[in-house]
């Protein structure tokens, strides 16, 4: 039997980008895969009073199981409530590759979901997006589609390089397909490994600065579709304390850049009003849990690594809700 998100109390993504479009910020996209996770998402954002996506990927549906997750979700609605502060919830579909996947989600409670035809031909990536939005639409649920591919990897999403979006298609592609979102590429990229040294140049502090992202391309962008919705994915930072903890506490973590949180406040006031955070989430938790375990081998109740690992990350998505998305106080 199919359930429609509206009974869980979720929102879809509508209204939300309306608001972060024309208020210069995004909204923040966490994944979630567990408990701990999704607590420290929830809890981060009510403290800050901000919106928030639950995203999930076809992996973590995997890991997870779909059932569990949703009921997760619905959890998420009553625990928010309880927290005081009912900010409005989005459960999305991260990269659903067909129609079947994302019919699968919607009927069972997803708000939002991405169709992700990117390694498809131009017009199959037309004919595909528009098929799920129109059946997503007939339910209430929105829709993200993609044009250009991301570098990198993430879960089954692999990539070697990056295409970017042509803004030649923007437009059209929009307006055929009737998504309401528009993963772009301009230079971001997927997982922790975004950007070797050796790519990068080296600022006055002696910090490593990463090739600059393509600001030209999302500005000719919006210039064709104003006020539509982008979303950017691949959007980590990799912030260099998390990458030391692990190191130091026996990890082997490669060096890698991010992107700079400043460039992503940039774009978060444009047309930007999703921004994916995955990879510093991972990253913030394995340091969490690393650092608990060295210092404590003796210890061997989940919680007493876990709960720490959850203080780190609500601390993460705290800064990156005030200091890079611009989303608090929008709930
Ligand atoms: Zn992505």
């Amino acid at each position: 039997m199919a359930i429609n998100y509206k009974e869980l109390g979720l929102a879809n993504s509508k209204e939300l980008f309306a608001k972060a479009v024309a208020g210069g910020y995004a909204i923040p996209a966490y994944n979630f895969n567990n408990l701990e996770q999704l607590q420290s998402i929830l809890m981060a954002c009510v403290e800050t009073k901000s919106p928030v996506i639950l995203q999930v990927s076809s992996g973590a549906r995997k890991y997870a199981n779909a059932t569990l997750l949703r009921n997760m979700a619905k959890g998420a609605v009553e625990f928010v409530k309880e927290l005081g502060c009912e900010i409005p919830i989005v459960l999305h579909l991260d990269h659903g590759d067909s129609f079947e996947l994302c019919k699968e989600c919607i009927d069972a409670g997803f708000s939002s979901v991405m169709i992700d035809g990117s390694h498809h031909s131009y017009e199959e990536n037309v004919a595909l997006t528009k098929k799920v939005v129109e059946y997503a639409h007939a339910h209430g649920v929105s829709v993200e589609g993609e044009l250009g591919v991301l570098a990198g990897v993430e879960d089954d999403v692999v990539a070697e390089h990056s295409t970017y979006t042509r803004p030649e298609e923007v437009e059209d592609f929009v307006k055929r397909t009737g998504v309401d979102s528009l993963a772009i590429s301009i230079g971001t990229s997927h997982g922790a490994h975004k950007f070797t040294p050796a790519q990068c140049t080296v600022d006055a502090d002696g910090k490593l600065v990463p090739p600059m992202l393509r600001f030209d391309i999302l500005e000719e962008i919006e210039k064709r579709i104003p006020g539509f919705p982008i979303v950017l994915h691949g959007a980590s930072s990799v912030p260099q304390e998390h990458v030391d903890t692990i190191n130091k506490y026996g990890g082997s973590v490669k060096s890698a850049v991010g992107i700079p949180e400043e460039w992503l406040r940039k774009a978060a006031k444009s047309a930007v009003c999703k921004i994916n955070i995955d990879s510093d989430g991972r990253l913030a938790m394995t340091a969490a849990i690393r650092k608990v375990m060295a210092e404590n081998p003796g210890e061997f109740d989940p919680r007493k690594y876990l709960g720490p690992a959850r203080d780190v990350l609500k601390e993460l998505y705290k800064h990156k809700n005030i200091n890079v998305l611009g989303s608090a106080g929008k709930a």
